[in-house]
């Protein structure tokens, strides 16, 4: 590693004709360790953009500590624009920390993810809505871990500032999820969607990566003006019980009841498969848009 500067990584993957790229900022003054990743779903855009723009507008010389930025965990995905799931073995990268080193490609990823994570006192995973997905800017926050880490994690969500915070310990296999049991402050943050490089996606998810070194006292700033931010405790979500042409009724940000009928699913003909009813009482923070839905997969969630 670099005294101070600026370096380009590659992060290979044992195991994998795989090499993520990567930025490693090194200030002049010690400090933190922060980890900022994107990528993990290949779809969600504004996400990939900011942590690019970090890794360009990042000046060692105004830093105290490190930044390693990881451009794109999931390559594969990101290149066959698949939503969810790494082409590479089918997997969702996102429910498999913290990984295996002799497990499928996703596994010896997010292994390798991981053990990165371990080297920092901090980690932001970028993410947003996936390429068929609406969603409310918001930050996931485990408190599966000790409680010293989810105060530090939620002291990271309170900093990055966006609008919704969920704290939960229930998506098992997630990044943040892994960390806060690893006892590593993380947090997910959600931000655009729709397949599409939103502007006001990236410069929220930018602007929290600022916020958080703020925070760490990893750059120079103005005190955080603190933000309203709206929490929720639970995160219901609901899937399809059949495969077929999927009608939502409502979106992201609409208020629902619990056992309101959300949206329905019918066959190719136009006859009923499913009604679908919210599976809790708050807002929708996200909710799949396309038309074709397949069994099993995630219809919306509550924010309660
Ligand atoms: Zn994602």
């Amino acid at each position: 590693m670099i005294d101070t500067g600026k370096v380009r990584l590659g992060i290979e993957i044992p195991g994998l004709d795989l090499t993520l790229p990567a930025t490693a900022i090194v200030g002049k003054q010690g400090g933190p360790r922060l980890l900022v990743t994107a990528g993990v779903h290949g779809g969600e855009y504004p996400a990939i953009e900011a942590a690019k723009r970090l890794a360009q507008e990042l000046d060692p010389a105004d830093l105290n500590g490190t930044v390693t930025i990881v451009h794109l965990v999931t390559p594969a995905s990101f290149f066959a624009r698949r939503q969810y799931v790494n082409p590479q073995d089918g997997k969702n990268p996102n429910r498999y920390f913290p990984g295996d080193p002799a497990g499928t490609a996703s596994e010896r990823i997010t292994h390798r993810l991981m053990s990165l994570a371990r080297e920092h006192e901090a980690w932001v995973d970028l993410h947003g809505g996936d390429i068929h997905e609406a969603l409310v800017p918001f930050t996931l926050v485990s408190n599966a871990g000790q409680p010293e880490t989810s105060r530090r994690s939620l002291e990271l969500a309170r900093a990055f500032g966006l609008a919704r915070l969920v704290v939960t310990a229930t998506v098992g296999g997630s990044s943040y999820v892994a960390a806060a049991l690893a006892g590593i402050p993380a947090i997910l943050a959600e931000a655009g969607g729709l397949g599409q490089l939103d502007a006001e996606a990236v410069s929220q998810l930018r602007d929290g990566l600022t916020r958080v070194l703020v925070s760490l006292g990893m750059i120079a700033g103005p005190p955080l003006a603190e933000r309203q931010i709206r929490q929720f405790n639970q995160f219901a979500w609901n899937r399809a019980e059949a495969s077929g042409l999927w009608y939502p009724e409502k979106t992201a940000g609409d208020a629902a009841e619990a056992g309101e009928l959300v949206g329905k699913i019918t066959d190719p003909y136009g006859d009923l498969l499913q009604e679908v009813r919210a599976p809790g009482s708050g807002e929708i923070l996200f909710s799949v848009r396309s038309l074709a839905i397949e069994s099993g997969d995630p219809l919306l969630a509550v924010g309660s």
